[in-house]
């Protein structure tokens, strides 16, 4: 993490130092989970350090339901680019319009004002002395992948996989208290099977009475600026799937259904599910 600082710190007007690490010939299908870390109780790599993961996967595929409960069991922060983003907008500072305008057309921000978001982002987590991390929305593109690989080794990257049908739905039913934070859904996903793909039901996950009265959504999460999100991420974001996976370390996780039931499974492909902690990070 503090190379990562350091680096970052650098900060370029028009150019990244990048340090090309070496990648296998011939990369293994998916990462060893069990050369990441030797045991939960540790939470550390094998080299004793915390764990650097990445989450991919197009919007509203629940990258910030799954990082947030994983940062909490493995205690390491969670660090969501597009909460930073929404961090600098609330701030209403000299920016915010032109940020706006961005993030509601559902394009990209620069590379280098992400950067830059990241880097105040992980300073101040080490001034108050975090480590490791699970990076989730970022890397978005090749060039943040390149950027992020001169500066610092990621162990893993769990790329969520959901049928494009639900992704939209998913993104419209999302709602936020306004009051406490606390992220809900109220769309009621249930779709019969085909010749391809098995059912899926993924039931809402509804907010509690004090919280109904004060649910607010995202200024970006309209049908058309979701769309267009979608085509970014297919555009911008699904090479860096495959720069992770040349280099073995894309571990790819179909959602099967619902939180509680895509929790265990990801908790069991992770080797994770024997702990204990695995039910405090899901409260
Ligand atoms: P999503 O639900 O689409 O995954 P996020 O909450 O991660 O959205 O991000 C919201 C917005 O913030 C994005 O549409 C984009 O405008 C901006 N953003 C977040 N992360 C990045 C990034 N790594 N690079 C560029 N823009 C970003």
């Amino acid at each position: 993490m503090a190379i990562l600082c350091r680096l970052l710190r650098i900060r370029p007007a028009t150019s990244y130092t990048i340090r090309t690490f070496c990648s296998p010939s011939s990369p293994p299908s998916s990462p060893e989970i069990g050369a990441i870390y030797p045991s939960l109780a540790s939470k550390k790599t094998s080299d004793g350090r915390n764990v650097q993961w990445v989450f991919l996967g197009c919007p509203g595929v629940g990258k910030g339901t799954y990082a947030s409960r994983l940062s909490k069991l493995l205690g390491v922060p969670h660090i969501a680019t597009g909460d930073l983003v929404r961090d600098e907008l609330n701030t209403k500072g000299p920016l915010a319009s032109q940020l706006s305008e961005i993030v509601n057309q559902g394009k990209l921000v620069s590379d280098h004002f992400i950067i830059n978001l990241l880097s105040k982002r992980v300073e101040a987590g080490e001034a108050k002395g975090e480590s490791g991390f699970i990076l989730d929305g970022f890397p978005r593109t090749i060039r943040q992948a390149e950027i992020l690989e001169g500066v610092t080794n990621i162990d893993l990257v769990i790329n969520l996989k959901l049928r494009e049908e639900a992704l939209l739905a998913k993104c419209l039913g999302r709602r936020t208290c306004s009051q406490c934070g606390g992220n809900y859904n109220i769309a009621c996903i249930d779709i019969k099977a085909d010749n391809e793909n098995p059912a899926m039901f993924m039931p809402p996950l509804l907010p509690p009475p004090h919280c109904a009265s004060k649910l607010i959504t995202r200024s970006d999460d309209t049908e058309q600026v979701v769309k267009e999100r979608l085509r970014i991420y297919n555009e911008k974001s699904r090479p860096v799937e495959e720069f992770y996976r040349k280099q073995g370390k894309l571990l790819e996780f179909d959602l099967p259904g619902g939180i509680s039931e895509s929790w265990t499974k990801l908790l069991q492909l992770l080797n994770l599910d024997d702990h204990e902690d695995k039910r405090s990070a899901a409260a």
